[in-house]
C-alpha cells in the first residue's frame, strides 16, 4: 500500500481499479507491469510498430507522388529502423526482462540509442537525433493512442490516472465509467479540475509522479475531500473508505433538500444563486442542484469538444437549446475564451506563444479574428429571441477593448436588422473582471455596461503571478489573499455606485468558506459549479447580513493569507457546525 498527496479539486471518494494513460510530450515514466501482464505488453508494442510502419508507408506514397522518389527515400531510413531485428529486440527484451510497459520499453530503449549514436561522435550520426526523436514519437503516438480508444470503450469502472488532461479531454471522458481523476500535473482552478467538478467525478490532481506509481489495474482509493490517492489498499481501508462513501452518499441526499429552498439570509435578504456550465446538456442538472439562472456559460468548450469550428448554425442550436432549457430563467453567455489552456488546433493564435496565459486568449484572440467573433455574436442573438440572454466578454483589460467589442456587436446588429433576422433589441452586455486592470478601472468600465462578473480564478493568478493550473506553485493560488479581498469589496462597490448588475462566477462563490465574506461585501448574486450549490444554499440560510458585514470588516484588518482562511473556517464553522459536521462525518 502507497498513499500519494495532492490537491484535491473535485469531493468524493472513488474505489476502482486504475487505468494509466501515457502523455506524449512527457518522459515516459518507468512503470512495472505484472509478470502476466509481460505478453500482452509485448503485443501492443508488436502492433504498435506494425501499425506505425503501415503510417510511414502510405505517407512515403503521398510524397513520392508530390515530390518524387528522391525526397521520398527519407522514409526508408525510419522503416528501416522500425523494421531493425536488433532494435525490437532491444524492446521486447526490455519489456520482458525489467517487466515494464510498452510505452516505458520504446521510450528507454530510443533515449539509450539516442545516446550510443550521439558517442560515436560523427556529425552524420549526431544528424540522426531528430530522426529517432521523430519515430520514438510515432510509436509512442500509437500506443498512447490505442489506450486512449480503449479508455473511450471501457466496459468497466476505472480511476483514470494521467500525466494531466485537457479539458476536451476531460468532457469527453464517460460518467459512467471513471469513477476518479488523478493526475500528475495540474492546479486547484485549471479548467481540467473546474469540469470534473461539474461532471461529479472526484479528482485529486499535483500527486507529482503518480503515473509512475501506479499500473493499469491495480486498485485505488481516491479521496477528493483530503487530496489522497491511496494505491493498494489495505483490506481495512478499503472498508473504512466504503462506510466514509455511503456517510457522504447519506450526507449529501441531506444536502439535496437545501437544493430546493430559496437562497434567503436568516433576516430575509434574497441571494441569486447561478450555475456555471460548459455544455447546455449540464443545465438538468443545474437547476436540481438548486440554480435559478446560468451565470456563467462557457461557450469555447462546443469548440473544444469538435474537430472543427463550430457553424453558426451549430453554435445558433447550442445556444437554443441551453434557451429553451431554462425556460424563461436568465442564461449569461461568455463570448469564446479560447487560448492559454483552452487551446483547439483549428484556431491557433499564430506562432506558439512564450507566455500563452498572458498572450492571445480570450477577447484578444476573438477580436484578432474578427469573422469568428461575429459569427458567434450573430448565433447568440439570432438565439435570443427564444429567452432572457445576456451577453458576456471575457478578459477584458482595458476600456478600449471593450469599446470595440461593442463596436462589432453593433455591426452585427445593425447586419441583422437590415437582413430582417429577429433578435432581443434590449439584450444586456456584461464583462468579466478577472484581471487587475479591470477590477482597478471598475468604476471606468462600470459606466460602459450592464452587469459585471468577478473571475476570481484568473484574477487571483494575475494578482498574484501565481498560475492557475502549476502545482509547483499551487500553496501560493489562494483567494484568501488580501489584494484578491481588495479588488473583489472595491469592484463590488463600483457597481453598486453605479447600480450595475455584478455577480461572482470564479471557484471561490462555490467554496462554502467564503460565502459570509462575499455576503459581507455586498455580493447578492453568486454563480457556481451545480454540485457546490445545495451547500452553499444551507450556509445563506443560516446567516445575517448583519454578521457578514461584520465578519468581511473584520477580514480587512488582516495581513496574510493564512490568518484570513483560518478566520473564515472558523467563523463558518461556529456559525454552522452541522455543516461543518456533514464535512467531518464525510472525512
Ligand atoms: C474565472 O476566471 O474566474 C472564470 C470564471 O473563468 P474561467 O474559469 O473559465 O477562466
Ligand atoms: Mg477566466
Amino acid at each position: 500500500m502507497r498513499t500519494k498527496k495532492g490537491i484535491p479539486v473535485s469531493p468524493g471518494i472513488a474505489i476502482a481499479r486504475a487505468f494509466v494513460v501515457d502523455a506524449a510530450d512527457q518522459p515516459i515514466p518507468r512503470r512495472s507491469v505484472p509478470e502476466s501482464a509481460v505478453p500482452g505488453e509485448v503485443a501492443r508494442l508488436e502492433h504498435a510498430l506494425a501499425s506505425s510502419c503501415e503510417a510511414i508507408e502510405r505517407e512515403r506514397e503521398v510524397v513520392e507522388q508530390r515530390v518524387g522518389k528522391e525526397v521520398a527515400g527519407i522514409f526508408n531510413w525510419h522503416l528501416g529502423m522500425l523494421r531493425d531485428k536488433t532494435l525490437r529486440e532491444r524492446f521486447e527484451k526490455m519489456i520482458r526482462e525489467e517487466k515494464v510497459t510498452a510505452e516505458y520499453g520504446v521510450f528507454s530503449v530510443m533515449r539509450q540509442y539516442a545516446r550510443d549514436l550521439r558517442e560515436i561522435g560523427e556529425a552524420r550520426w549526431r544528424e540522426r537525433d531528430t530522426d529517432i526523436w521523430d519515430l520514438e514519437k510515432r510509436v509512442l503516438g500509437q500506443l498512447i493512442g490505442e489506450t486512449r480508444q480503449e479508455l473511450e470503450h471501457l466496459d468497466h469502472e476505472a480511476i483514470l490516472v494521467a500525466y494531466d488532461l485537457t479539458p476536451s479531454q476531460t468532457a469527453a471522458l464517460d460518467k459512467t465509467k471513471i469513477k476518479g481523476i488523478a493526475t500528475d500535473a495540474g492546479g486547484r482552478t485549471s479548467h481540467t479540475a473546474i469540469l470534473a467538478h461539474a461532471l461529479g467525478i472526484p479528482a485529486v490532481v499535483g500527486l507529482g509522479n503518480i503515473t509512475s506509481q501506479v499500473s493499469t489495474g491495480a486498485m485505488m482509493i481516491l479521496d477528493g475531500q483530503h487530496g489522497a490517492a491511496i494505491i493498494k489498499p489495505h483490506a481495512e481501508h478499503l472498508m473504512e473508505y466504503r462506510q466514509r462513501l455511503e456517510r457522504i452518499e447519506a450526507f449529501e441526499l441531506r444536502l439535496g433538500e437545501s437544493a430546493k429552498l430559496p437562497a434567503v439570509t436568516r433576516d430575509g435578504t434574497e441571494i441569486v444563486i447561478g450555475a456555471n456550465i460548459e455544455f447546455p446538456g449540464e443545465i438538468a442538472m443545474a437547476l436540481e442542484k438548486g440554480a435559478t439562472e446560468i451565470g456563467l456559460y462557457r461557450t469555447e468548450f462546443l469548440f473544444l469538444a469538435s474537430p472543427t469550428a463550430p457553424t453558426e448554425d451549430e453554435q445558433f442550436e447550442a445556444y437554443r437549446e441551453a434557451i429553451r432549457a431554462l425556460d424563461g430563467r436568465m442564461l449569461t453567455i461568455r463570448t469564446l475564451d479560447l487560448g492559454a489552456d483552452k487551446v483547439v488546433g483549428f484556431i491557433a493564435p499564430g506562432r506558439p506563444e512564450a507566455n500563452p496565459f498572458l498572450g492571445c486568449r480570450s477577447i484578444r484572440l476573438c477580436l484578432q479574428n474578427l469573422p469568428l467573433f461575429e459569427t458567434q455574436l450573430r448565433a447568440i442573438l439570432r438565439a435570443s429571441v427564444e429567452g432572457p440572454v445576456r451577453i458576456m466578454f471575457p478578459l477584458i483589460s482595458n476600456v478600449m477593448e471593450l469599446r470595440q467589442a461593442k463596436m462589432i456587436l453593433s455591426e452585427v446588429r445593425d447586419d441583422l436588422s437590415e437582413s430582417g433576422t429577429p433578435f432581443r433589441e434590449d439584450i444586456q452586455v456584461g464583462i468579466m473582471i478577472e484581471v487587475p486592470s479591470a477590477a482597478l478601472q471598475a468604476r471606468t468600465l462600470a459606466r460602459e455596461v450592464d452587469f459585471f462578473s468577478i473571475g476570481t480564478n484568473d484574477l487571483i493568478q494575475y494578482t498574484l503571478a501565481v498560475d492557475r493550473a502549476n502545482v509547483r506553485i499551487a500553496n501560493l493560488y489562494t483567494a484568501a489573499h488580501p489584494a484578491i479581498y481588495m479588488l473583489v469589496r472595491d469592484v463590488v462597490r463600483a457597481a453598486n455606485r453605479h447600480k450595475i448588475d455584478v455577480s461572482l462566477c470564479g471557484e471561490m462563490a462555490g467554496e462554502p468558506e467564503f460565502t459570509l465574506l462575499l455576503l459581507g461585501l455586498g455580493l447578492r448574486k453568486m454563480s457556481m459549479t451545480p454540485p457546490a450549490i445545495p451547500e452553499i444554499k444551507r450556509i445563506i440560510s443560516k446567516v445575517t447580513i448583519d454578521k457578514c458585514r461584520r465578519v468581511a470588516r473584520k477580514v480587512g484588518t488582516f495581513d496574510s493569507d493564512r490568518e484570513i482562511i483560518n478566520y473564515l473556517r472558523e467563523e463558518t464553522s461556529r456559525i454552522l457546525p452541522e455543516v461543518y459536521d456533514g464535512r467531518s462525518v464525510a472525512s
